[in-house]
């Protein structure tokens, strides 16, 4: 442990003037590994301007106890997921049980219902460490289909009604919001959308894009990109019919953030070689979708040829390794991947688990199972595919403590029941959400201890949203059981 450095300052990308400063009593900074008392100072756009090791805290810092990081950036979420942890891990191999709740849930889900849910789930989310979160979000009609704003429905709200309830969660939880409006207008290669699906599509690509042009006037008009984003998704190449891939690969604004869930299991290969004649990857890249600015989630099970193309691509590779552990999806290439020179991020996905810390060592883990082999991701290597990594893939600049980063910073107690005895270096091998004791947006704190700093206890809050969920869902004629097997990959 070092004590003491040299102070680093700049203006970087922020204003220069310092408004507020935190003071960490330990703090991890990537160059020297864990010195104590380092008081970073920030400017009035939440951005560092300067850090300074082992000097005391002055009256106004907001102080951090424990060992800070930076902190995570997710990049993969299905907000309303959250409301099935803890109900479809069970029965086995038959995963339509798991579909069905899914699509009742998304069926009862209304603007309100959803910004308390989310807002809950953000809350869980910021309180462990994430500061930033990419919804991949694709409940945006009304259940029938129609666009809100339009119909005369007792729900037809106003014009974009569910992103800015997502957009209202997120700022009340004081996470970073980059929300993926997704595209998703089939049910499967040449298999039309099921009526559970109906309020995820637009019909066709070029509705989509009009809508998505609509929708970033609007959030730019009201939040600032450090708070409120826009992206793009497309649901999975099954999902989206090749000819709308062209649409989308000739039309979408370059400098979006384009996300797909990809080749999570096998099966979605096969039909789309049978369908295309091409892997999923393949086939992103034949209309121009494969670049620096797609992130691929999952990409399970891919080609050695698959893994070249996004990484010469330079694409971001979401590994959601807790949830596809429980969904038995299969470990991806991880250490291809990172070998090839793709750049690595984590996503939460389906909220199974949501922790950072749970996710960089199931990351490691999953590589070891899959290897035989230690070793393949140091702490070091965890903390930035964690934070650096997941803002790449939100195109946002990345956690740190240096000049021109946010700050954002997460803080965990090194002599909790589980970290005790771990090398402060180590702690991404032993340390859970359980043990943050802080967590810093832009150099305000947001949570501290598990307790949300405006919101309070998000388990109270979750109980809430989930219970008023359950009661729609009930009271709703929705979706019926299929009673048919589902692929896994065809559950989100
Ligand atoms: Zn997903």
């Amino acid at each position: 442990m070092a004590s003491a450095r040299r102070g680093i300052s700049g203006t970087g990308g922020g204003t220069g003037a310092v408004a507020r400063a935190v003071w960490c009593e330990y703090a991890w900074l990537e160059a020297e590994g864990v010195c104590d008392a380092v008081r970073v100072e920030i400017d009035a756009d939440g951005t560092v301007v300067g850090v300074l090791p082992g000097v005391p805290a002055q009256d106004g810092d907001v102080v951090l106890r424990g060992v800070a990081f930076p902190a995570a950036a997710n990049a993969h979420s299905h907000a309303f997921h959250r409301a099935l942890r803890g109900r479809t891990h069970d029965r086995g191999g038959t995963f339509w049980t798991w579909r069905d709740t899914m699509y009742r849930a998304a069926g009862a889900l209304t603007p309100e219902l959803y910004e308390e849910l989310a807002t809950a789930v953000y809350a869980e989310m910021v309180t462990v460490g994430w500061t930033s979160v990419a919804e991949f979000h694709y409940v945006h009609h009304q259940p029938d289909g129609t666009p809100y704003g339009m119909g005369d429905g007792a729900g037809a709200g106003e014009p974009h009604a569910m992103e800015l309830a997502l957009a209202r969660a997120a700022v009340r939880a004081g996470i970073r919001l980059t929300l993926l409006d997704t595209c998703y207008l089939a049910g499967g290669f040449g298999t039309p959308l099921q009526d559970g699906q109906r309020r995820f599509s637009d019909g066709t690509a070029a509705a989509w894009l009009e809508r998505l042009a609509s929708l970033r006037s609007t959030i730019s008009s009201l939040y600032p990109d450090h708070q409120v984003s826009l992206g793009a998704a497309i649901h999975s190449v099954r999902a989206v019919p090749e000819e709308d891939l062209a649409v989308i690969g000739e039309h979408l604004p370059t400098e979006l953030p384009l996300h797909v869930h990809l080749s999570e299991q096998p099966a979605e290969n096969e039909d789309c070689l049978r369908s295309t004649g091409r892997t999923p990857a393949g086939l992103l890249d034949h209309h121009g979708l494969v670049s620096e600015r797609l992130s691929a989630v999952h990409a399970t099970h891919v080609s050695e040829r698959d893994v070249a193309l996004l990484a010469d691509a330079r694409s971001v590779v979401v590994l959601c390794p807790t949830t596809e552990a429980d969904l038995a999806d299969g470990i991806g290439p991880a250490g291809e991947f990172h070998r090839a020179g793709a750049r690595l991020a984590l996503g939460t996905d389906q909220h199974a688990v949501v922790d950072p810390w749970l996710e960089m060592r199931a990351l490691e883990h999953g590589e070891r199972l899959r290897t035989g082999r230690r070793g393949h991701f140091d702490p070091e290597g965890l903390h930035g595919i964690a934070a650096l990594g997941g803002a790449a893939a939100q195109g946002r600049r990345g956690a740190g403590f240096s000049p021109g980063c946010p700050a954002d910073f997460m803080a965990v107690d090194p002599h909790s029941a589980r970290t005790a005895g771990s090398s402060w270096e180590q702690l991404a091998y032993t340390a859970t959400g359980q043990d943050v004791t802080g967590v810093v947006v832009g150099g305000i704190l947001v949570a501290h201890d598990g307790v949300h700093v405006t919101l309070g206890d998000p388990a109270r809050l979750l109980v809430a949203a989930i219970d008023r969920l359950d009661t729609a869902t009930n009271a709703m004629n929705g979706p019926r059981a299929s009673e048919n097997y589902t692929q896994p990959w065809e559950r989100h």
